[in-house]
């Protein structure tokens, strides 16, 4: 099958791949539809994490089951699924409590991210290709009603569920007002979760004209940090208190200071944003003073697609308008170039096999 393969910094290619294989009853093969290039590919791409090259990358799929294990008792060849970019099992002790992000069984394992990060699944190949294994398919794989296409049930295997959990642990009131730092494609899916919580603002904060007019469009108040201190435009903004809850969606050091700084006394701060770095300086006085609930985790995905499912089908959030570019899997290393260097007003960029 074709595979887009990881070369090297900068250098990925659509290449032929072995055929992935069922390994274990509790697998699926799944037939890829649709995948998406995500922010934490470019980890990867632009060289910030050291990792062995020549894997397959891909941890956001939509396809068609095409075969499963005898252990597969939820799934059958021809169902429509997203694929979770989290393997979990769905019984252990975290999956029952509603935290497959912390799958007993998973190890580390993920889609798409070579053998570095082979946990106890071993290395899972990735779903920028034709087809890929998945283990423990029962809770990994998630059928998907008609109502829902193939572009907008990709956001469901990693970004919008990442959204999601973010929103969920900034514990949005009704009439709050929301910072979001970063209007990328998780940032604006951010923007997209918030409003479910009935905040009165969202306020929307990056550097790039085109990803605020974006955030506008869904509803958020823009904030540019080039033309000033978001900062001050927030604090100007809710009454000089600073906002309720703020939620990092960048995995840099200057966003995660901005949102601990932008909270209001007694507010939450709450990251999603994918972080290279293991350590960080964190302003531990203030927080102190401020009396900041900080919140940060790996999203529990699995938990939380089904219910995402039912307000897509419902028509209640739309992830599409997000969508700057479907390329055919043979063009993915143009899609990495452009989702790169964020030229041609890109946002997400979507593969077809
Ligand atoms: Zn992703
Ligand atoms: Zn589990």
């Amino acid at each position: 099958m074709k595979g887009t393969v990881f070369h090297g910094p900068h250098d990925v290619r659509v290449e032929q791949v072995d055929d992935p294989a069922l390994k274990t009853p509790t697998d699926a093969m799944v037939r890829i539809t649709r995948a998406g290039i995500c922010g934490s590919d470019l980890h990867f791409y632009e060289g910030a994490l050291p990792i062995v090259p020549g894997f397959v990358l891909g941890h956001e799929g939509v396809g068609v089951i095409e075969e499963v294990g005898a252990g597969v008792v939820r799934l059958k060849k021809g169902d429509r699924v997203v694929v979770s970019a989290v393997p979990a099992c769905g019984r252990c002790y975290f999956c029952r409590r509603g935290q497959p992000s912390q799958c007993a069984e998973t190890g580390s394992a993920t889609f798409g991210y070579g053998a570095n990060f082979a946990g106890k699944l071993g290395s899972l190949g990735g779903e920028q290709s034709e087809a890929v294994r998945v283990p423990m398919a029962d809770y990994t794989c998630f059928p998907l009603p008609d109502a829902i296409d193939d572009d907008a049930a990709v956001f469901l295997a990693d970004i919008l569920p990442t959204a999601f959990f973010g929103a969920l642990n900034g514990n949005i009131r009704p009439g709050d007002t929301v910072a979001i730092f970063g209007c990328g494609p998780v940032g604006l899916c951010a923007v997209i979760c918030a409003k479910l919580f009935g905040p009165a603002e969202v306020i929307a904060v990056d550097s790039i004209p085109y990803r605020l007019e974006l955030a506008r469009k869904l509803g958020a108040t823009p904030v540019n940090h080039e033309s000033g201190s978001a900062l001050r435009a927030i604090v100007e903004l809710t009454d000089g208190r600073g906002a309720d809850v703020t939620i990092e969606a960048v995995g840099n050091e200057s966003a995660l200071t901005a949102a601990i700084m932008s909270a209001r006394g007694g507010g939450t701060v709450s990251v999603i944003g994918v972080f290279g770095m293991p350590w960080f300086n964190f302003p531990i006085g203030h927080a102190f003073m401020r009396d900041l609930t900080f919140r940060i985790g790996l999203a529990n995905i699995n938990a939380h697609i089904p219910e995402l499912v039912r307000l897509m089908e419902t028509g209640a959030i739309d992830p599409r308008p997000l969508i700057s570019h479907v390329m055919p899997l043979d063009d993915a290393a143009k899609g990495y170039d452009i989702f790169s260097a964020r030229t041609d007003n890109v946002m997400k960029v979507l593969l077809k096999p």
